[in-house]
């Protein structure tokens, strides 16, 4: 079905910020094959016009960086140290996780992502073949990795052959919106030798590689006495680095670590609402930005942000960097928009999107800007980084399909997925 939106800001997150007021944006075979203002007759070429009127099309947001059936665990332990809380509180209680909590876990994130515009996005758990399977009847672009860590040995070969049975059976699946990466969890719960044989692994298939890297200072110092090297440094050692690499936090990064990252052309993936909860830091990225280095935007699991609000994030990303450097130049609207949107996709290999352009995939979100905190209309783009709200989101367009369409989801069951959870969640938390 050819769909035409009209009359609506299209922010376009393109080269010089572009926004055209009084737009109309045409989509057909899940592109988008018109974008300017509306001309007479235009509506004739479309199945189907819908009229946006004080309402803003921008493109849907890329979570870089999250594990979607941590949704599972939000709110179950809150305000611990990182480490004291992975291995007291969430590593006990992911054990109990099943393959149907996954999938239920991974529906109730995507119900909050595509609520909060969110059309791209990228995981790293257990279970994922469950999560593909959301991801499938959801209908959003996934990047997903099976999540790894161990020594070595005969556990080791398992679980990457269970990551690589992930990559034969939904890489590029589900009309190319499934992506599968190789996911080595981080440096202090792989070996080295584990990393070395995941960074062989990934090169001869060409798979994009996440891992969580200098997350904390503790992170570095621990790497630094156990291996004389930082987790930059290891990882580089072990040919994980390169330009389809995923590197989530980077908060305790030094000089020569955010030479590293430039040179061998990692995507960094910003996560600050969950750095700043778990009081990991604040990472450098107006610094690492400025390097040249590609900075995208996560909300990381629910456990540790507790929400998946990309529109919060971008705010939180904002204001960090104004703060620590005491610059409120530091990391503008157009900048921290794109983190949000074209970055991400880069970052995740989704070629096709994260701008609005003729050609590019139709995966766009409209925003109902007919509300107070939008007003008075001097610039859309700061409105909605600045006073906007994820839950004025009304509709979700993935590859030209309709997800979302006046706050309701299309895709999904959304009663059926808070009746499941909710069962899933008392029983792992009352064994
Ligand atoms: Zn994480």
């Amino acid at each position: 079905m050819s769909l035409l939106l009209k009359n609506a800001s299209i922010i376009t997150c393109d080269e010089t910020g572009t926004v055209i007021e009084d737009g109309a944006l045409g989509i057909r075979d899940g592109l988008i094959d018109y974008l300017g203002k509306y001309e007479n007759e235009l509506h004739k070429k479309y199945d189907r016009v819908i009229e946006l009127k004080q309402k803003t099309i921008m493109p849907g947001f890329v979570n870089a960086h999250n594990h979607a059936a941590m949704t599972l665990l939000r709110n179950y332990a809150d305000d611990m140290k990182l480490m004291d809380w992975l291995f007291n509180k969430i590593f006990p209680l992911e054990d109990r996780l099943t393959e149907e909590g996954a999938y239920w876990g991974s529906s109730l994130a995507m119900l909050e992502m595509i609520k909060g515009g969110t059309t791209s996005y990228c995981d790293m758990y257990m279970f994922m073949d469950k999560t593909a399977e959301a991801a499938a009847q959801c209908g959003i672009k996934a990047s997903l990795g099976r999540g790894l860590q161990g020594e070595s040995g005969d556990d080791m070969d398992y679980r990457i052959s269970e990551a690589l049975e992930l990559y034969r059976s939904f890489h590029k699946g589900s009309d190319g919106r499934i992506r599968v990466n190789l996911a080595p969890h981080s440096v202090y719960t792989c070996s080295p030798a584990y990393l070395e044989k995941v960074a062989r692994v990934a090169r001869e298939i060409q798979a994009s590689v996440q891992i969580h890297l200098s997350e904390t200072g503790d992170e570095v110092t621990n790497c630094v006495e156990k291996y004389g090297m930082s987790p930059v440094k290891l990882a580089d050692k072990a040919g994980l680095l390169n330009e389809r690499t995923i590197a989530a936090h980077c908060v305790a990064v030094d000089d020569e670590d955010m030479e590293i990252l430039r040179e061998r052309e990692v995507n960094v993936v910003h996560n600050p609402g969950s750095n700043m909860k778990l009081a990991s830091g604040i990472s450098p990225v107006k610094t690492m930005a400025d390097m040249g280095i590609n900075i995208a935007l996560g909300t990381d699991g629910a456990s540790s942000n507790n929400n998946l609000d990309m529109l919060e994030e971008i705010r939180t990303a904002s204001y960090l960097q104004k703060v620590i450097s005491k610059d409120p130049t530091a990391l503008p609207v157009d900048q921290v928009l794109k983190m949000a949107t074209v970055n991400g996709a880069k970052a995740l290999g989704f070629e096709n999107t994260g701008v609005i352009r003729e050609g590019m995939a139709a995966d766009l979100i409209v925003i109902n800007t007919q509300k107070p905190w939008y007003y008075p209309r001097y610039n859309t783009k700061s409105a909605i980084v600045y006073s906007g709200n994820s839950s004025d989101v009304e509709y979700v367009i993935i590859d030209g399909r309709l997800i979302m369409e006046k706050g309701e989801i299309i895709t999904m069951d959304e009663e059926r997925i808070l009746y499941e959870v909710q069962k899933i969640a008392e029983r792992m938390s009352s064994i």
